[in-house]
């Protein structure tokens, strides 16, 4: 995934005054008071990291070798669970199949949402870590290599971390914090299986919501984002049905590969010429399956595609004009209409304006501008996807999904000296230094908290 580096690379790491304008619907005037309560629950977060790192770097050091694939991440709840059992949130395992929810009630005031993600990818890890992965998992009778290749294990540490932290300061926020270890985001299922699992109507309803991802950029920055933060994605597959005859006989066919051939181009004018060109829209076609040799026209042919957009409205356009030109192809063919299965899909991570903006100044307040980036509403978002939206869209809109990066300056400056470019997540190669990664995921979320559910809080 890659969210926002190419828009810090843009320079667009904004100054505290330029947020308030952004945020000029923004009526908090709390952040001034903010600051210095930041800074001291930012020594009280450094002297509980310093404490309990050791064990935090030990727990992911295990998570990392020991990766699990979407739903299956059983081995990986148990560790969560038993962490947070210990510092007394009282613990629900197995919601939404895998997952953890983990609530610590603090006296009255605001329910907070902490989210992480616990599944790895299936591909295998190249880093050379010592404490690389060699696992494998099945999944539909296939055996995959499985690598914590986009991160999740950080994710998992710094949530523990972040538990740690607002427990070692209790006497400054008060409600209840409900920690979520989410199963099979990397298939955008994880989140949806844990609402449909009642993670709202069991537990309680939160009032505000906080989750994170690492990234490539510089070790310790953090970038917060209004509005839009990742795309809209959906996964189609489609069958096209024919009947199957000999090659040289195409008269007694009905082809699917024709078909297919009309879709794959034809699809494309819902790009071009149905949504806004404004906006932004994607529909690639991933998978093409037909037939088996050159003499034969076989009687069905298989597409699988994938449809990024940010809004709404475009999101509607395009999968709209994908089911209609995948009747259109089959009617020029005189063919049966095709089957069009909208097998998952998500919509777009939206951060509240006035809460990112709120959340950009007191973590430039306590961690310094040249470590927070700010990106206004108006910058569009990434074009990768992530179900953390499914949380926001049931009923969460207090909610920001901030953006940390994990590479070390002089990493950087190594690959860019041999012209190369930074591993990002998914690659193979992805390595975020554990310790600062970990500590700015901790600072982030515990400050957000802090912010909303602080003792001083309004
Ligand atoms: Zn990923
Ligand atoms: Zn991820």
């Amino acid at each position: 995934m890659k969210y926002l580096p190419q828009l810090i690379a843009a320079g667009m790491i904004l100054s505290t005054s330029t947020i308030a304008q952004a945020a000029a619907s923004n009526t908090d005037t709390a952040a001034s008071t903010t600051h210095a309560d930041s800074n001291a629950a930012l020594a009280q977060v450094q002297a509980t990291f310093d404490k309990n790192y050791p064990a935090l770097e030990a727990m992911y050091k295990d998570i990392h070798e020991h990766p699990e694939l979407a739903f299956q991440e059983k081995r990986t709840a148990a560790i969560l669970a038993k962490k947070m059992r210990a510092l007394g949130f009282d613990v629900t395992e197995n919601v939404g199949k895998t997952g953890v929810v983990a609530l610590y009630r603090n006296g009255p005031g605001p329910v907070v949402l902490i989210r992480t993600d616990m599944d790895a990818l299936p591909m295998e890890e190249k880093t050379g870590l010592p404490y690389a992965s060699k696992v494998q998992q099945e999944v539909d009778g296939n055996t995959y290599f499985v690598d914590h290749s986009c991160g999740h294990d950080i994710h998992m540490a710094w949530w523990v971390g972040t538990a740690e932290a607002l427990l070692a300061m209790k006497d400054r926020w008060h409600g209840t914090l409900m920690f979520v270890a989410q199963p099979a985001e990397e298939v955008i299922s994880g989140a949806k299986a844990m609402l449909d699992d009642g993670l709202f109507t069991r537990f309680p309803k939160p009032d505000y919501g906080f989750g994170a991802h690492i990234g490539a950029d510089t070790l310790g920055t953090i970038s917060v984002k209004q509005g839009v933060i990742s795309s809209a994605s959906d996964r189609i597959s489609v069958r096209f049905h024919g009947v199957g005859a000999h090659g040289s006989m195409p008269d007694k066919s009905i082809d699917p590969i024709m078909q297919a051939g009309h879709f794959i181009t034809g699809v494309q004018s819902t790009i071009s010429r149905q949504k806004d060109p404004k906006k932004f829209g994607v529909v690639s076609v991933g998978s093409i399956h037909a037939g088996s040799v050159a003499n034969i026209i076989p009687d069905h042919a298989d597409l699988q595609l994938t449809l990024r957009s940010f809004d709404p409205e475009t999101r509607k356009i395009i999968n709209d004009g994908v089911a209609r030109t995948a009747k259109a192809a089959a009617d020029m063919e005189r063919a049966p209409a095709p089957e069009v299965t909208h097998v998952y899909g998500t919509g777009s991570v939206v951060n509240d304006p006035d809460l990112a903006a709120r959340a950009a100044t007191v973590l430039k307040g306590a961690l310094g501008d040249s470590r927070v980036a700010f990106i206004p509403a108006s910058e569009p978002g990434g074009s990768a996807s992530e179900d953390y939206s499914e949380f926001v869209a049931a009923g969460m809109p207090n909610s920001v999904y901030f953006w940390i990066g994990g590479t070390p300056p002089e990493t950087i400056a190594k690959y860019k000296s041999e012209g190369k470019p930074v591993p990002v997540n998914h690659s193979p190669y992805f390595a975020p230094s554990p310790k600062g990664s970990i500590k700015a995921g901790i600072e982030t979320l515990t400050l957000a908290t802090l912010m909303v559910a602080g003792t001083d809080a309004q």
